[in-house]
């Protein structure tokens, strides 16, 4: 049964979100997209100390099948450029999708989302205007965002690995084991890096990954052609 859309206001625990940015309010939308709308106030103490209070105008689009289908926030005040991680279409850039699911799957709420995600995206973007630079440890942009942060997860020494990582992970111990190793060593998986493998496979899951693992190659294209930056904004911040 379809849920009613006052359940599906509970399961993503907005008066949670609105009770923390009270700036934000909700707008009418026409179809099965909630909006909302308005000032993200933040005051945050970021890496090495440096604590910034700042404000910006946002819209955040939950679409039907939040914590799958990720959320689209827009900066709408004008002031953070198009070259700076965005997607296609303007949406904000706040992250590699698999590592935002990834944390969705613990607490999947949209404060998750924007405690997480928004706010240090927007606190990356102050830091930058005031101090120009970003106060993460670095990411890359878009496609090789999603593949770093699976190498990452994997300890793969480069990202061209991450998509075999990510199909081994999501089959059972038993079967991956016996395949070739992704890192190229020429040993099974079960003689080589079986132990980050089966270590995240036992935290998260197999179906997790397998479910990433099966919309990859559409997630990568969808990242493909994101814009490309000037070379020094071209790294991605880490969430906080
Ligand atoms: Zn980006
Ligand atoms: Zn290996």
């Amino acid at each position: 049964m379809p849920k009613s859309f006052r359940q599906r206001y509970e399961a993503l625990q907005i008066e949670a979100l609105l009770a923390q940015y009270p700036g934000l309010r909700i707008v009418p939308s026409q179809d099965e997209r909630l909006a909302l709308k308005g000032t993200l106030d933040f005051h945050v103490i970021g890496p090495a100390n440096e604590d910034i209070a700042d404000s910006y105008e946002i819209t955040l689009t939950v679409r039907p099948g939040f914590p799958k289908v990720l959320p689209g926030v827009r900066e709408t005040g004008g002031r953070i450029p198009k070259d700076y991680h965005k997607l296609h279409g303007g949406e904000l850039c706040v992250g590699a999708p698999t590592e935002i699911r990834l944390r969705l799957r613990e607490v999947p709420t949209l404060l998750t989302f924007v405690e997480g995600f928004v706010v240090p995206y927007l606190y990356g973007y102050s830091h930058r205007e005031r101090r120009g630079t970003i106060p993460y440890g670095e990411l890359a942009h878009g496609n090789d965002g999603i593949r770093q942060h699976l190498a990452t997860m994997f300890r793969a020494k480069s990202i061209e690995q991450s998509e075999e990582f990510l199909r081994l992970a999501g089959m059972k111990k038993r079967t991956a084991n016996k395949l070739p190793c992704p890192c190229g060593s020429g040993r099974r998986l079960g003689r080589c890096h079986n132990r980050s493998v089966n270590q995240r496979r036992k935290e998260i899951g197999r179906h997790w990954f397998a479910a990433e693992y099966e919309q990859i190659a559409e997630l990568l294209k969808l990242y493909d052609d994101v814009e490309t930056p000037l070379p020094p904004l071209r790294k991605h911040r880490l969430a906080l």
